[in-house]
């Protein structure tokens, strides 16, 4: 049976005070929650804060994003190995924030997702498509289309190691969130696209749902039987709705 993870994405909020009340909040309110995984990606600065304050307990932490390169003159950019030295878990790969804001392409997505398994890192890649694209009823083939870049570069066996969260460009940081109804269909859609090259890996896949999780709605988004968890913006930043969603997740 897979195990439901919920990841926070802090974005690019935070400041050393308040990540320590959020931080130590977090830590505390799930330390007694076995059934599921939880993590947050933290902006850059705060690997470090993050290590020290969560080692030892049972909240992972990551990052948002990482460089496709190992090393070099690649100025302002982070390597998957800078990821590593701070005992990170995760890496989100691909958000659409990253694809619509700096330009990050399929393959540029596809390139990361390896960088970051290659370091050891879990890949958190998202798909997702704009309420454009849901609304010209290509939702499906613009999730294909990004699933592909990853499964035609590297087989569909990277995707074994990693987790994928379906985020609806629509729903993400707007207060829309899909119906659990239509989370369930894309997730479906996804395992069983997976599915084709490989039933085990797709059985095996840990599936997050994000766009505008909430306290009060992430219990019936969890309950439906492809959906294995949250991605989990805004409400990541607040102590009480984050646990709350976490809480959500147990099994
Ligand atoms: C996200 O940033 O991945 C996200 C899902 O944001 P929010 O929960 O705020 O919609």
């Amino acid at each position: 049976m897979r195990r439901k993870l919920v990841v926070g994405n802090w974005k690019m909020f935070g400041r050393l005070m308040k990540n320590q009340a959020l931080l130590q909040g977090v830590s505390e309110g799930v330390r007694q929650l076995k059934g599921a995984d939880f993590a947050v990606c933290v902006p850059y600065p705060y690997l470090a804060q993050a290590q020290s304050m969560l080692q030892g307990g049972n909240v992972s932490w990551g990052a948002q994003n990482l460089s496709q390169f190992e090393e070099g003159a690649y100025t302002g950019e982070v390597a998957s190995g800078m990821l590593v030295d701070f005992a990170c878990s995760y890496a989100i790969i691909g958000h659409s924030e990253r694809r619509a804001l700096y330009g990050e392409s399929d393959e540029i997505v596809a390139q990361k997702f390896a960088a970051a398994q290659q370091a050891g890192l879990t890949p958190i890649l998202c798909v997702g498509e704009t309420l454009a694209e849901r609304e010209s009823g290509v939702t499906e083939a613009v999730v294909a289309r990004q699933l592909d870049a990853v499964i035609e570069g590297f087989g569909v066996a990277a995707l074994a190691r990693a987790v994928v969260a379906y985020e609806p460009v629509w729903a993400i940081g707007t207060g829309k969130t899909a119906s659990p109804e239509q989370a369930q269909a894309v997730h479906a859609f996804i395992r069983q696209r997976m599915a084709k090259h490989d039933a085990r890996v797709a059985e095996n896949l840990c599936l997050l749902y994000g766009g505008s999780v909430k306290a009060g709605n992430a219990a019936e988004l969890f309950a439906m039987p492809d959906i294995d968890g949250g991605l989990i913006g805004g409400a990541s930043l607040v102590v009480d709705d984050f646990v709350a969603i976490c809480r959500a997740a147990q099994q």
